[in-house]
């Protein structure tokens, strides 16, 4: 064994312990976190991360970036054998793959292209931060990347050395070293003496930053090294739009949602580990980008921030707030909280539940998820919520909508239609949904009638709930007013299983995904479908005939929680395409990257006093496109867009319309 093996083996031991220690360190932390089963469905769950982990699927959602970012992963994936084998080389001079025999140059081969690959995408990542500037970075420290991108360039630069220099120490250059080979020359005038001296050189620069790498990742964001394939594993399997129950009648619970750290499941808190600050959410959140004090990578950054801190001060083993163990300067720690300490209420109550952040995330986060846990433990334990949202919230508890009307009144807007009612009805095949606005929003009830009018006219046997129907406690849920939603879905479930309903047409996406994703927590299972969906099988069944008016440019705005949420893009593109014979005219940001009304997550009653309106932006780009009509699919939506129109003084000369709206003036000439 030589000097240089002793020293490396050292090295080594040192480093691996220390890499152990932070490891259970941040395993500890994690432990914090209350308990939540994420191990079900193990193949669904590996078909996952091979997609979106090993397939790097939604980062190419962003193409040159997401091939930087695949090859530099591959890379290393790819790499790993010459790390062991360098790594084999301390511990034993002589340690090399030779003995795969006829493989060995194939894997020299892959070794040494994938390294190319790495270095050529470790430039583009200078020249992106430096030259190019995404927006994404602004006001993001871009050190800690630099450190990290010359790190790995130096890790391949070294590798590349090693090899070059050991060929000419060995007398023998192989073509499979297909950049090594091409650096030989620059060596060859120098002698044996001189080449060894370079090639451990090149050897400990490559093992000690890899070494110095892994020590550094548990201190850095690149500790998404370690946890993003696990984070893609644990991400939730249920539909997207679903939110996690509170067990209200648990008399265990103490508080309800999330103030601080201990509050959230230990896969929320492995999602504030995960986060690379790639800034990709914030780019595409609409609160962010109209200047709302709300940045999705913060609520993780300062997650992670917040669990460092609680986790140091936690005396080993102790994980309660009160314990008489903790330091006087620890207590001033423990008595921090993540909510207000670091995040404040207006950042929480900015977000429109778009899910924009949650389709663009790489590594699978679910903000909505933790943003919703704080908004209900402001709104359950502490009655702090937006003042406007008091009415929202008496109207519903009085009136069971968000509007104060009588529910009495409820079925109003069908008067004169020949509209059955469930109680009256035997024969009913489906049960058309109509929504809070769709029963009380003069706006939003023109689009009730329009559907109406195409059921009857495809002689389909529907019925309505009537005065029975209550407000799906979509809206009171997103508030963080879970106590107010469960009364209302469990009413909503006992009516809907006593009248035996199998199938729901509804117009509201938000009424959509309640129905179809949430309401199974509560024993509510129907089959749900939008009526953009319903319309254009009847279209396609020719049970309606619509006549094609070519006069008409239409573009379509996706409602977030009909595209993004319940994965419905295409039918109210392809019901417009029936009816004006050309495809709808896109927006820059369309379909999953559809840019928010600014209406989701309640945001609907309230006051939107900072920054610019969400609807004007969205109505901005619309109008750019020179329509005649906005066309949309949710009544929040047509509110938040027929407001922008009027703003923008353009009422005269666009219109915004239900797809609904669209098809039964179709029906009509
Ligand atoms: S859900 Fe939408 S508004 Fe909320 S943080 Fe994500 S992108 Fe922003
Ligand atoms: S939350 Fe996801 S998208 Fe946002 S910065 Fe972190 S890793 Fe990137």
């Amino acid at each position: 064994m030589t000097t240089q093996n002793i020293v490396f083996i050292f090295v080594l031991i040192i480093s691996i312990s220390f890499f152990i220690y932070n490891v259970r360190r941040l395993i500890s932390y994690l432990k914090l976190g209350r308990a939540e089963n994420r191990i079900d469905k193990p193949f669904q769950r590996l078909k996952r991360v091979l997609v979106v982990a090993f397939g790097q699927t939604k980062l190419l959602r962003e193409p040159l970036a997401g091939l930087m970012h695949f090859f530099i992963f591959w890379g290393f994936v790819v790499l790993f054998s010459a790390i062991i084998e360098s790594i084999g080389e301390g511990l034993y001079s002589e340690f090399s793959f030779a003995f795969l025999g006829s493989l060995h140059s194939p894997l020299i081969f892959l070794q040494e292209l994938f390294a190319l690959l790495v270095v050529v995408s470790i430039l583009y990542a200078f020249f992106r931060r430096i030259v190019l500037r995404p927006k994404r970075f602004e006001n993001h420290s871009s050190a800690e990347a630099y450190f990290i991108l010359t790190m790995i360039l130096f890790i391949m630069l070294s590798m590349y050395g090693q090899s070059a220099t050991k060929m000419l120490m060995h007398q023998s250059v192989s073509s499979a070293n297909i950049v090594s080979a091409n650096l030989v020359p620059l060596f060859s005038s120098f002698g044996i003496e001189t080449l060894t001296i370079f090639y451990h050189i090149f050897w400990w620069i490559h093992v000690g930053l890899v070494l110095l790498f892994l020590n550094y990742l548990p201190y850095s964001k690149h500790l998404h090294v370690l946890t993003s394939i696990p984070n893609v594993y644990f991400s939730k399997l249920t539909p997207k739009g679903t939110l996690k129950t509170i067990n209200l009648s648990d008399e265990t619970l103490t508080k309800f949602g999330a103030s601080d750290v201990e509050d959230f499941t230990w896969k929320q808190l492995l999602d504030s580990y995960t986060c690379t600050e790639c800034g990709r959410c914030v780019a595409v959140c609409p609160a962010n980008i109209t200047g709302k004090p709300l940045s999705p990578r913060k609520i993780f950054e300062d997650m992670r921030h917040r669990i460092y801190e609680k986790g140091a001060a936690l005396p080993k083993n102790i994980r309660s707030e009160n314990s008489d163990e903790s330091q006087p300067a620890q207590k001033h720690v423990l008595k921090n909280k993540l909510v207000d300490d670091y995040i404040t209420e207006d950042e929480l109550w900015a977000c429109t539940t778009c899910m924009a952040c949650m389709e663009e995330c790489p590594v699978m986060i679910e903000h909505v998820d933790s943003i919703i846990e704080m908004r209900r433990y402001l709104v359950l334990n502490e009655s702090r919520f937006p003042k406007e949202l008091q009415v929202t919230f008496q109207n519903l508890e009085r009136y069971y909508t968000p509007w104060a009307f009588s529910s009495a009144s409820r079925a109003d807007w069908a008067e004169g239609l020949d509209v059955p009612v469930i109680s009256q009805t035997q024969d009913a095949e489906i049960l058309f949904w109509v929504g809070c606005a769709g029963a009380f929003d003069d706006r939003a009830k023109k689009v009730t009638r329009a559907i109406v009018k195409i059921l009857q006219k495809a002689d389909v046997k529907f019925a309505i709930l009537g005065n029975e129907e209550k407000c799906t406690g979509d809206s009171a849920r997103r508030a963080g007013n879970e106590y107010l939603a469960q009364m209302l879905i469990n009413d909503n479930v006992t009516t809907l299983n006593k009248y035996n309903i199998r199938k729901i047409v509804t117009s509201c996406p938000h009424c959509l995904n309640a129905l179809k994703n949430e309401y199974p927590q509560f024993g509510g299972n129907y089959e749900v479908i939008h009526h953009t969906d319903f319309i254009l099988n009847l279209i396609k069944n020719k049970k309606i005939r619509v006549s094609i008016n070519v006069s008409q440019k239409i573009t379509y705005h996706d409602s977030c929680y009909l595209g993004r949420y319940n994965d419905v893009y295409d039918s109210p593109r392809e019901v417009i395409e029936n009816i004006t014979g050309e495809k709808c005219l896109e927006m820059k940001r369309s379909k999953d990257k559809g840019f928010c009304c600014g209406a989701g997550g309640s945001r609907m009653f309230m006051e939107e006093n900072i920054g610019k309106r969400m609807n004007l932006e969205r109505t901005e780009e619309a109008l750019a496109l020179n329509p005649d009509v906005i066309g949309t699919a949710c009544p929040f939506c047509l509110t938040m867009l027929t407001d922008g129109v009027k703003d923008k003084e353009a009422a005269d000369k666009v219109a915004v319309k239900d797809i609904a709206e669209l098809v039964a003036e179709a029906i009509d000439q």
